[in-house]
């Protein structure tokens, strides 16, 4: 069987203070027709990236509204690994090779995966490409069966597109966390948009006292007096770590004392990681002014709370980025966030909300400028970005839509399927 995530019980009525009584009465109107309902979803890891941000709360909540979810992992190994960021690069639009030998990599363990999965479930929610392979290897599994894409496929490479293709269209339904995301070319008659979000109780959001906020930030080296630019990514080349510090030293030109803090956890199904994180540190040069953390300095969801807290500005100038929590995240703590121009980063940064979008590092110099000069801007675009996540980017809204696609595939009503409006 797939290794299974255990996940602490969790209560909805715990979330109707911010999100909202109406809110937490229409996810339990939605769930009640799906009582004893059980669910699955497969994954690549439970550490590190976005999907292990979300699963452990959607699992829970699930699990508190009636319904009988469960969270397990796909089996894998380095090479299938190395494969599957290949994929996923390709899929953001890099020039990658999918050679024969590739191929079969990752046609072996996804025959692994297959073997190992056992039980019968009502929803199998399979994310990304590493286990998209499991629904076309186990087509007799009873079910409805539900592909949860978090890539922005805009510039998807099309010989990887193209190996994927058919193994998305065994699906039931897919998921896509914007509608410019869907290639013209897939044929699935499901489509559902749901953004992904952010728990806003969880250890990585939930209120911290100042006190504490800058005892961290002391402990794990950076001055929480002085002007704070912050960027908490993986270490990945579409986060774009060295046009950060670019910018970050084109600001220190006009701010002396700013510092750059670059927060970055490993994950297991990310090989490259430690390379690109090796590149950065030679790239910092040994700027006394440049922090840079990963999980193995003991910085968790708690540090990294911290850190969004202490931060003047977030950085999260991608160059491509599927939704991009880190955004909602800095904004759920009234800080502004400089963003890409790309995927789901302007959802969550409007005009005059959350703070600026830029697609150049002279752009990204002068937000970071504007920004940093003027506190009374940084906090009403703050609070507005707080807001917009408060309305659409939280757990409750995602348990919501979710319950809202498994009615629409039981019923066969197509005016049920989430159609992702931002309010
Ligand atoms: N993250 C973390 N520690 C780090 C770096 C990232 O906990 O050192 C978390 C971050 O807070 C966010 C998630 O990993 O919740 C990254 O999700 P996002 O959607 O921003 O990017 P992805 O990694 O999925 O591309």
């Amino acid at each position: 069987m797939l290794e299974e995530v255990h996940v602490p019980p969790l209560s909805l009525d715990a979330y109707g203070a911010i999100a909202g009584e109406d809110a937490i009465a229409e996810i339990r109107r939605l769930a009640e027709p799906l009582r004893g309902a059980r669910v699955l979803h497969v994954n690549a890891t439970k550490f590190g990236g976005g999907v292990a941000e979300i699963l452990p709360t959607l699992t829970g909540l699930l699990r508190d509204v009636g319904l009988q979810p469960e969270w397990r992992l796909m089996p894998g190994d380095d090479s299938f690994w190395n494969v599957t960021k290949l994929m996923h690069n390709g899929l953001q639009g890099m020039d990658v090779a999918l050679e024969a030998e590739r191929r079969q990599i990752y046609e072996r363990t996804s025959r692994r995966l297959a073997t190992a999965f056992e039980g019968t479930y009502d929803y199998v929610v399979v994310h990304d490409p590493q286990p998209a392979a499991l629904r076309s290897l186990r087509s007799e599994a009873p079910g409805r069966w539900i592909w949860r894409c978090h890539i922005d496929l805009t510039a998807a490479n099309p010989d990887v597109w193209g190996f994927l293709r058919p193994l998305v269209e065994a699906y039931d339904a897919a998921i896509f966390t914007l509608p410019d995301y869907v290639k013209p070319d897939l044929r699935l008659d499901v489509l559902a948009f749901i953004p992904p979000s952010i728990d806003p109780l969880s250890p990585k959001n939930m209120p911290l006292a100042p006190a504490l906020v800058d005892d961290v930030l002391h402990r794990l080296g950076v001055d929480p007096q002085r002007p704070l630019l912050l960027q908490v990514s993986r270490f990945d080349p579409w986060k774009d770590p060295q046009g950060v510090i670019d910018v970050y030293r084109a600001v220190k030109r006009t701010i002396p004392d700013v510092q750059l803090a670059l927060v970055g956890s490993m994950a297991s199904d990310d090989p490259e990681g430690w390379e690109i994180y090796r590149d950065v540190v030679r790239y910092a040069d040994d700027d006394p002014d440049i922090t840079i953390l990963t999980n193995l300095d003991g910085v968790g969801a708690l540090e990294v709370n911290a850190f969004q807290r202490a931060a003047d500005l977030v950085l999260q100038k991608s160059l491509r980025e599927g939704f991009g929590l880190t955004v909602s995240e800095a904004l759920w703590k009234g800080v502004p966030v400089v963003g890409g121009r790309v995927g789901g980063i302007p959802m969550q940064i409007g005009e005059g909300i959350g703070g600026r979008l830029v697609t150049t590092n002279d752009e990204a110099t002068e937000a970071c400028l504007e920004l940093l000069a003027d506190a009374d801007l940084r906090q009403r675009l703050g609070e507005a970005g707080r807001e917009r996540v408060r309305r659409n980017f939280l757990s409750t809204r995602n348990l919501r839509d979710d319950l809202a696609l498994f009615n629409a595939l039981r019923l066969g009503d197509a005016a049920l399927v989430p159609t992702g409006q931002v309010v």
